[in-house]
């Protein structure tokens, strides 16, 4: 496919549009830096505009909303924030990125667009258990988001799997609409936080299978069961099950920036301490992809400020500058 040069060169371009993409467009927008974002495909369930808050319900950390609000509602007022002020926004995923000449080039399905700085915030998507049955199911009685799927299981027998705030969250969102929720975890304690826990105790619909690993998958067309396997004497055993959820954890999207950018062992990108700096001047990362100790919302957004302020600052020494003293 031939590709054709967009014929602007941005000031800056944020790729992903989670809470620390569209921070980073707020706070760049009013900036007069008239950012361009990237905000992903809509027919995704793992990187979709608005990232993961789009698969979640009520929100009830987030500062500001007494009340709680719902995830998509929190991330539509982000965007249309982000929109007031002059952010352009195309709905497509980058398909590479060239960092190693400036402006920097990104491509986007066959056309290419240029930028003096860059902004990361691509997030992190779901885990999955890696079993087969698991891609064959997808979709047809196995997820990885309640929200979206949750509806499809009125009165039915459903298995979360995961131990931590995820399986919890999903597990009592779904008992909204399931006849029962067997949580099926591989230790004899959760990683979820206390509140959380106490939730899911409390809910007369939540089962707990301790110390069992879901080990395959019944069912060609659609999930008809779940084999589990006891961790400590090997058996298994068969839940009666029609729905699957995997909750068990998140990896960071950062495939575009293999071999380029700095990743620790997980591959979150590093970032230099106290700012979100990357090891190539004038790229930036915030969110959920290079932060895998809170996670949290309100730590994208912040860290998404940071690094508009970040790129703001950059511009105006590197870039900006320069070019007002070879026109002087
Ligand atoms: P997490 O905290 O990493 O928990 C993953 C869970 O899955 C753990 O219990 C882990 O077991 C289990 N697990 C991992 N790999 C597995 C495998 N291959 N087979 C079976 N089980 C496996 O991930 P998370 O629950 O997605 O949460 C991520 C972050 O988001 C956390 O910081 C969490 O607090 C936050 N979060 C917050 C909210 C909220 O506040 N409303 C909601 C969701 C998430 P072990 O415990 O044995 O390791």
């Amino acid at each position: 496919m031939s590709t054709t040069t967009d014929t602007d060169v941005r000031n800056v371009i944020i790729i992903g549009s989670g809470p620390a993409g569209l921070t980073a467009a707020i706070y760049a927008a009013r900036a007069n830096l008239e950012p361009l974002m990237f905000e992903g495909e809509p027919s995704s369930t793992s990187d979709q505009p608005g990232g993961q808050l789009m698969l979640t319900t009520d929100v009830e950390n987030f500062p500001g909303f007494p009340d709680g609000i719902m995830g998509p509602d929190l991330m539509q007022n982000f965007r249309a924030q982000a929109e007031r002020f002059g952010t352009e926004f195309i709905t497509e995923k980058v398909t590479s990125i060239d960092f190693s000449e400036r402006p920097f080039r990104v491509e986007v399905r066959g056309t290419e667009y240029r930028a003096d700085s860059i902004i990361i915030s691509t997030g992190a998507r779901s885990i999955w258990l890696g079993l087969e049955a698991e891609e064959r199911l997808v979709g047809h009685g196995v997820s990885s988001c309640a929200t979206c799927d949750g509806f499809f299981f009125r009165d039915q027998h459903i298995v979360v799997v995961g131990g931590g705030d995820s399986a919890i969250e999903e597990a009592t969102f779904l008992t909204k609409f399931a006849a029962k929720v067997t949580i099926v975890h591989r230790r004899d304690e959760l990683r979820a936080s206390k509140i959380m826990q106490d939730r899911a105790f409390a809910n007369p619909k939540i089962e707990f299978l301790w110390n069992h690993t879901v080990v395959d998958l019944l069912g060609t067309e659609k999930l008809e069961g779940a084999i589990v396997r006891d961790v400590n004497t090997g058996e298994t055993s068969t839940l009666d099950v029609t729905g699957l959820f995997v909750a068990i954890g998140h990896k960071p999207n950062t495939d575009l920036f293999s071999d380029v950018l700095d990743m620790d062992a997980t591959g979150y990108l590093v970032t230099r301490g106290g700012s979100t700096a990357t090891n190539i001047e004038g790229v930036f990362a915030c969110g959920d992809v290079q932060d895998h100790t809170y996670r949290q919302a309100i730590t994208a957004a912040g860290s998404g400020c940071m690094a508009a302020i970040d790129a703001e600052r950059w511009l105006e020494a590197n870039v900006h500058t320069a070019a007002s003293a070879t026109t002087a």
